[in-house]
C-alpha cells in the first residue's frame, strides 16, 4: 500500500465498512477519475484533499457553503453560541431572533420552522399542505428532485407505489401539462410543488418563465391548493427574498436549506398565515433540529449576505466565470451551451449526450487545480474574487484543451 494515495487508502477501508464506500451526491465514484473522495481542508472558495492536492473549488460543498469556509462573522457567532450552548431542554433565545428575520425578509413568510436537511423541510411543506386543505394530491415536476425518502427519491429501491399514490406529475415550464395534472387531481389537490428553476442533474438547465410561474399561483388560486417553492438549492443565492421574487411570484410555503447557515446544519420552512394552523397541527421535530449554533450561524450568515449583497456578488463572479468559459470555448474552437443562473451555472458541451466531452473537461481542469462539475449546476460563493475565478479559468484552459484533442 506505500504507493497508493491516501485518498485511495481511505477508500479502500471504506468500501468494507461503508456500503458502497459512501452513501448519496458525494460520492465520488459518479464523477471522473482523478476526483478525490476525501479532504483535509477548505478555506475561503479553496479545498484541499487528502493527499494535499489544492484546488478552486466551483462546487461549494454543492450548495452550502454560500461566503465562503470559514467565514470569520460566521465562526465567530457560531463559537461564541457554543460556549453558551447548542442542544439543550429547549432553543435559546437566537431561534426567535433567526424566525423574526427570516420572516422579515421573505415577503410571503408570516411564520417559519426549522429543521435540518432540505428534504425535512419540503417534506414538511407537504404534509403541512394537506393537513391545510384535507387533500391528498400534490403536483410535482417530472425529474426533479425534492429529497432523499420515499416520496421523492430518486431511487426506487425498497419504495412503494403506496409512497408516491398521490404524487401527480408535471412538466417544468410546461403550462398546459400542470392544467392536466391539476385537473387529474380533481378536488383532492394539496398543492403544487416546484423547484426555483430546472436543475435536474444531467440536463441544460432552464430558468422558470415568468408566464409558468404566474400560471401555478393561478392555478393554487383558483383551487385552493398550496404552492410549495422548493428553494432548498437556489434559496439565498439567487435573492435573499426567495428565489422567485426574481419572476415576481409569491409562494405559500416555501423550503429552504443548504446555503442557510453557510455549512451548519439547518433547513427552515417559511409560510403564509393561512397554513399556520396546519403548522402547528402536524407533528414535525428531530432531536437536533432545536440546536443553537447553526441557528446563530444562519443569523449570521444572512446578515453577510445581506451586508455585502451576495447574491450580486456571486452574480457577477458567476457571469465572469461564463464569459471566460465562452472565451476559451471560442479558442480552441468549441461549440458549448452554458446554462443556469450566474450563481449556479453547468457547462456542457454541444452533442455531448454521454458527457464524454464533459468529463474531460473537468478532469483536465481538476488536474490544473479547478474543482468543476460536468452533470450538476455548480456553485458560486462569495469568496470567489475575480483572482479566484481567473485561477478557475487557466485551469479550464486545460479543460478546453483536451476537449479539442477528443474531438480535433
Ligand atoms: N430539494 C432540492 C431542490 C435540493 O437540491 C435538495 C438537495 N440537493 C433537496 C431538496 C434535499 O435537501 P437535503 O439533501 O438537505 O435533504
Amino acid at each position: 500500500t506505500t504507493n497508493l494515495s491516501r485518498d485511495a487508502v481511505l477508500r479502500e477501508r471504506a468500501a468494507r465498512v461503508i456500503p458502497g464506500g459512501l452513501w448519496g451526491h458525494l460520492n465520488a465514484a459518479k464523477l471522473p477519475a482523478g476526483y478525490p473522495q476525501y479532504y483535509s481542508r477548505a478555506e475561503g472558495c479553496r479545498l484541499w484533499d487528502v493527499d494535499g492536492r489544492e484546488v478552486v473549488d466551483f462546487m461549494s460543498s454543492w450548495g452550502p457553503i454560500v461566503l465562503g469556509h470559514h467565514d470569520p462573522v460566521v465562526e465567530e457567532a457560531a463559537r461564541r453560541q457554543a460556549q453558551l450552548g447548542d442542544c439543550m431542554n429547549g432553543p435559546a433565545p437566537v431561534l426567535v431572533e433567526l424566525a423574526e428575520r427570516l420572516v422579515a425578509s421573505i415577503p410571503h413568510a408570516e411564520w417559519c420552522l426549522l429543521a435540518k436537511n432540505g428534504t425535512d423541510a419540503t417534506t414538511a411543506c407537504v404534509t403541512i399542505a394537506r393537513a391545510a386543505t384535507r387533500r391528498r394530491k400534490v403536483l410535482v415536476a417530472r425529474g426533479s428532485y425534492h429529497g432523499a425518502v420515499p416520496w421523492c427519491s430518486p431511487s426506487t429501491a425498497g419504495v412503494t407505489a403506496e409512497d408516491r399514490a398521490h404524487l401527480v406529475f408535471y412538466d417544468y415550464n410546461d403550462v398546459a401539462s400542470v392544467r392536466a395534472a391539476a385537473e387529474a387531481a380533481k378536488c383532492d389537490l394539496a398543492g403544487i410543488l416546484v423547484t426555483a428553476f430546472r436543475h435536474d442533474m444531467s440536463r441544460t438547465l432552464d430558468l422558470p418563465d415568468p408566464a409558468f410561474a404566474r400560471a401555478l399561483r393561478a392555478i393554487c388560486d383558483e383551487t385552493g391548493a398550496a404552492l410549495i417553492l422548493d428553494d432548498v438549492r437556489a434559496g439565498f443565492r439567487l435573492h435573499l427574498g426567495g428565489s422567485w421574487e426574481t419572476v415576481g411570484v409569491r409562494p405559500d410555503l416555501a423550503a429552504y436549506s443548504k446555503a442557510i447557515a453557510n455549512g451548519h446544519p439547518l433547513a427552515a420552512v417559511t409560510g403564509a398565515e393561512w397554513l399556520r394552523r396546519a403548522a402547528t397541527e402536524v407533528f414535525t421535530t428531530g432531536s437536533f433540529w432545536c440546536g443553537a449554533v447553526p441557528m446563530a450561524a444562519a443569523l449570521a450568515t444572512l446578515e453577510e449576505l445581506q451586508r455585502i449583497d451576495g447574491p450580486a456578488r456571486m452574480r457577477a463572479m458567476g457571469q465572469r466565470l461564463r464569459d471566460g468559459f465562452a472565451a476559451g470555448a471560442e479558442r480552441h474552437g468549441l461549440r458549448i451551451i452554458q446554462s443556469g443562473p450566474p450563481q449556479m451555472p453547468l457547462l456542457q458541451f454541444a452533442g455531448d449526450a454521454d458527457f464524454r466531452l464533459g468529463e474531460a473537461f473537468c478532469a483536465a481542469a481538476l488536474a490544473a487545480g479547478a474543482y468543476f462539475h460536468p452533470r450538476h449546476n455548480m456553485f458560486l460563493n462569495c469568496a470567489h474574487d475575480a483572482a479566484a475565478v481567473d485561477r478557475g479559468l487557466e485551469a479550464a484552459e486545460e479543460g478546453f484543451a483536451a476537449v479539442a484533442r477528443l474531438s480535433g
